[in-house]
């Protein structure tokens, strides 16, 4: 099978997004980027997580050609082509639709610094105004609020779009963003949360840019 390795890790990521409660059904997508080519692997679209094998997986280029897998790939694809477009340097795209992630995006209110942690993302998570699903609009409008500036953008009343170097990277952005977003609600629930000032912020982006490069290192070296 072409491309094996990168299918299977793609499976395997698409199941911890399930077991990590940042969707349900077969909702959400996970992209990465066959490095050198022009090429990703793409989830297929409307397929659970619990039968989907690596050969569901497709490989294809960014206007929609496809070079390995019989599945038609996500509806979401052209967002994540856009991503790879716009920014060289990333590696994977993960879209989820993890609930407090989504509660956010649901009032088109980005996520703001209230815990340092925001910082996988960048200073806050900003929303991308909304487009209907699979739509080439989406792909535009998502890819435009990421900027070059962001690792995470709200889908306004849909989910939450996360990027990063690599596929691990990528997965804690959309984890850490979930958990921010819960923080967030729970203190507005009891109190006023502190958002942290820019400075502090970028302090914290700073220090991020080397965290965590070993447990992409060692999931690099499983396949
Ligand atoms: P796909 O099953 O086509 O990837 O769609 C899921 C989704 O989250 C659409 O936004
Ligand atoms: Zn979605």
């Amino acid at each position: 099978m072409k491309f094996e390795q990168e299918r299977r890790q793609v499976v395997r990521y698409l199941r911890r997004m399930l077991a990590a409660g940042l969707t349900t059904g077969s909702g959400g997508n996970i992209s990465l980027r066959i490095p050198g080519t022009a090429y990703f692997c793409m989830s297929p679209t409307g397929i659970g997580y619990d039968v989907m094998r690596a050969k569901d997986i497709v490989v294809m280029e960014d206007e929609g050609h496809t070079l390995a897998g019989k599945r038609s790939p996500s509806s979401e694809w052209r967002m994540h082509a856009a991503v790879y477009a716009a920014r060289p340097e990333i590696g994977a795209v993960v879209h989820t639709h993890s609930a407090y992630a989504t509660t956010f995006a649901c009032l088109r209110e980005e996520i703001p610094p209230v815990h340092y942690l925001i910082g996988f993302a960048g200073k806050k998570v900003p929303v991308a105004p909304y487009a209907t699903y699979g739509s080439e609009e989406l792909a535009a409008l998502a890819a435009a609020a990421l900027g070059s500036e962001y690792n995470a953008v709200l889908l306004a009343t849909h989910g939450l779009l996360a990027v990063g170097t690599d596929i691990e990277r990528a997965f804690t952005v959309a984890e850490e963003v979930e958990l921010v977003a819960r923080i967030c609600w729970q203190a507005r629930a009891i109190g006023t949360p502190v958002a942290l000032p820019d400075d502090e912020m970028a302090r914290v982006i700073e220090k991020f840019k080397n965290y965590g490069t070993a447990a992409a290192e060692i999931s690099g070296s499983e396949r």
